[in-house]
């Protein structure tokens, strides 16, 4: 009897898993591409971005520009509340609650295969050192003129290997701080002051990852760069 009810338990629940199996497909897969992962997070409220691309790059997890976000791949397996930390890092209004949001997304382990080998960190080429010192004066300058001293001080240094980008901010990450790469090709080729408007350029980023927005090129980051007056009239490629 109880071997007989156990049977026919077990056997309705098998029946029952096919069955939940079967709206998994439907509504609880984990999303496959892009657009199947844009739905997903527009049905827990993601509002304001028309496009996702899936990205690969190791310093990206979460930016946004002109309503297009960029998103690592390794996010599409990620359970649900991890999916839920994104549209709350993206929708949120309390820094607060931006930052609790982006320290799920940060503890989220990328796959090894999903992360390309890390490159040896670069360093700032003796002869270029004189160079980064300026440029590291014209930060501490600029956060007091312009974002009224709150910006953390962060390295400047000057790249040798960037050739496409003209500059680059990195935030902290693997125990290695946050940093502001600007490319020596670009002083050389554009001049000074150029680059000083390259070097503004990351200190909105900056400031966007310690206000705990998601980096990128979006409505903020130009009302951001308007008040600290980039006047954006060369329209080269910024990273
Ligand atoms: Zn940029």
């Amino acid at each position: 009897m109880v071997l007989r009810a156990l049977i026919g338990r077990l056997r309705g629940l098998r029946a029952a898993s096919r069955d939940t199996r079967q709206l998994a497909l439907e509504f609880h897969g984990p999303p496959r591409t892009g657009a199947e992962f844009l739905v997903r997070l527009q049905g827990f409220g993601l509002r304001g971005v028309r496009a996702m691309t899936l990205t690969r790059n190791r310093s990206v997890m979460v930016s946004l520009t002109d309503g297009t976000l960029r998103v690592h791949r390794a996010f599409l397996a990620a359970p649900e509340p991890v999916h839920r930390a994104i549209v709350r890092f993206l929708m949120a209004s309390r820094r607060a609650e931006r930052l609790a949001a982006r320290r799920v997304l940060t503890g989220y382990p990328i796959g090894d295969e999903e992360r390309r080998a890390p490159r040896a960190p670069e360093r700032t080429h003796p002869d270029d050192e004189k160079l980064a010192a300026s440029l590291g004066e014209w930060h501490a300058r600029y956060n007091r003129e312009r974002f009224g001293g709150t910006l953390r001080r962060v390295t400047v240094r000057v790249s040798r290997r960037m050739r496409a980008r003209l500059g680059h901010y990195a935030p902290a990450q693997q125990g290695r701080p946050a940093e502001i790469a600007i490319s020596r090709r670009h002083v050389r080729r554009h001049g000074v002051a150029e680059a000083l408007e390259t070097l503004l350029h990351e200190m909105v980023h900056q400031w966007q990852d310690e206000q705990g927005h998601p980096l990128g090129h979006d409505r903020r980051f130009r009302e951001k760069s308007r008040d600290v007056g980039i006047v954006g009239r060369a329209k080269r490629v910024v990273d």
